[in-house]
């Protein structure tokens, strides 16, 4: 997608946040790596549209989303809002910029003060902007009425309202201050489904009516299909792929945002074929793998060159890899071994020596040693794990740019995007 300047009202370049380990003085001399929770996220916001954010929990959408707001100072990569880059803005200039940027948080119970009415609740960030002085009441209750509530409610507190209703209040609030852009996590993942919908449409007219852009975060798909012009799926720090919304949703390109889709729950199970089911833990962000930081989940790790094999003797090769490594299964003798792995004898050749020492030392119950000599053999040297991902493919669903961090498509894509880790995040920076 070819974003004019004029059209971009946020954009991220290279946006990275780690955190440190250290919580003591003896951490400081030890040095430990730091969390990895983004690394070299790049992607940008058009004025009026809603950017969909969806990944598993822990994948750093929140962190992106609070680094994003300046909430937390980014370790590397800049912001510009409007233009200008957060970073060097200070003092009134960026309490300005922040007063057109404001947040939802996913617990609408927890961010009201029980203490606090309604009323004064909505006027507070008006206050503290210095905004609206001898109009606010008026101002909150047209709000109130704005977000779908009664505007009597300005003398209630919060525990008298239902989940859904605290969540509009909230909505009331960050619009108190007349922001261009809300940062939206989790907004309704606390809520019923029924309430979700009517929370979503609101949110949805209060756009149109307020000409509002939103960055909305969930882990729920459907969801994020419902609201969002264009979808940016995180894994592990990264973005690995962002589209259309209907491109990514009826043509995913990489594999994660595939294993995404087939896990979304369908009343009729025999309605989709393959069901979708990752294997295998979430790395740690403080070592990520090299390359493709989903390849060691990933179903399609492209082999290596240095051997030939077919796509099945491929696919039997690395589910041993990955269940040795694992330990995911018993290994009595040789022979109940390979006929669970290998539909009854090992490769031939040079994969199946590697294969049959690797077998050995696991029946030895050297399961370390068998783990790092299939890895280092048949992992290790894939370009997935040599080369960060980084293309643009075809759209068949829209005339947007579609970016997909998986080296399946680096004979057919477009173009290749260099120079920025996080592949699909290199968009926007060249757009
Ligand atoms: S780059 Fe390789 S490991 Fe990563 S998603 Fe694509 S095929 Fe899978």
């Amino acid at each position: 997608m070819t974003v004019s300047d004029a059209d971009t009202l946020l954009r991220v370049e290279n946006l990275t946040k780690h955190f440190s380990q250290s919580s003591g003085i003896l951490d400081t001399f030890l040095s430990n790596p730091p969390v990895r929770a983004v690394d070299g996220v790049s992607f940008d916001i058009r004025e009026g549209e809603t950017l969909g954010l969806v990944g598993e929990s822990g994948c750093g959408k929140s962190t992106l989303a609070r680094t994003v707001l300046r909430l937390v100072d980014p370790t590397d990569g800049a912001v510009y809002f409007n233009g200008a880059n957060l970073a060097e803005l200070s003092g009134s200039d960026l309490r300005e910029q922040r007063r057109d940027m404001q947040m939802i948080f996913q617990d609408p119970q927890s961010s009201l003060d029980p203490r606090m009415k309604v009323g004064p609740i909505v006027e507070e960030p008006m206050k503290a902007h210095g905004l609206y002085e001898g109009e606010r009441e008026e101002r909150v209750r047209e709000l109130l009425e704005k977000v779908g509530l009664d505007p009597q409610h300005y003398n209630r507190y919060p525990h008298q309202f239902s989940g859904g209703q605290r969540q509009r209040i909230n909505l009331a609030r960050a619009l108190a201050v007349n922001p261009d852009f809300i940062v939206c996590d989790e907004p309704v993942s606390a809520l019923d489904v029924s309430i979700q919908a009517q929370v979503l449409n609101t949110m949805q007219e209060l756009q149109d009516e307020f000409g509002l852009t939103y960055l909305f975060i969930a882990h729920d798909l459907s969801v994020i299909r419902h609201i969002s012009d264009r979808v940016a799926v995180m894994y592990l720090g990264n973005l690995v792929e962002l589209a259309e919304t209907e491109e990514l949703f009826e043509n995913p390109q990489h594999p994660y945002t595939e294993a995404l889709l087939d896990s979304i729950p369908v009343p009729d199970p025999r309605s989709r074929g393959k069901r979708g089911v990752l294997e295998g833990d979430v790395p740690s962000p403080i070592e990520p793998p090299s390359g493709c930081r989903f390849r060691t989940r990933c179903p399609e790790l492209i082999q290596p060159d240095e051997y030939a094999m077919d796509a099945d003797t491929w696919d039997e090769v690395l589910a041993f890899t990955r269940a040795v490594k694992r330990r995911t299964f018993e290994a009595p003798d040789r022979t109940t071994v390979r006929r669970e792995f290998f539909e009854g004898d090992t490769p031939d050749g040079e994969v199946g020596e590697v294969v049959d020492r690797a077998l050995d030392e696991v029946l030895a119950d050297e399961w370390d040693a068998a783990a790092e000599r299939l890895s280092e053999t048949f992992e290790e040297p894939s370009i997935c794990a040599r080369e960060d991902p980084n293309y643009v493919v075809e759209s068949e669903y829209g005339t947007g740019e579609h970016l997909a961090a998986c080296h399946l498509h680096r004979d057919d894509a477009a173009a290749t995007r260099d120079g920025t880790e996080g592949a699909p995040g290199a968009a926007s920076a060249d757009d």
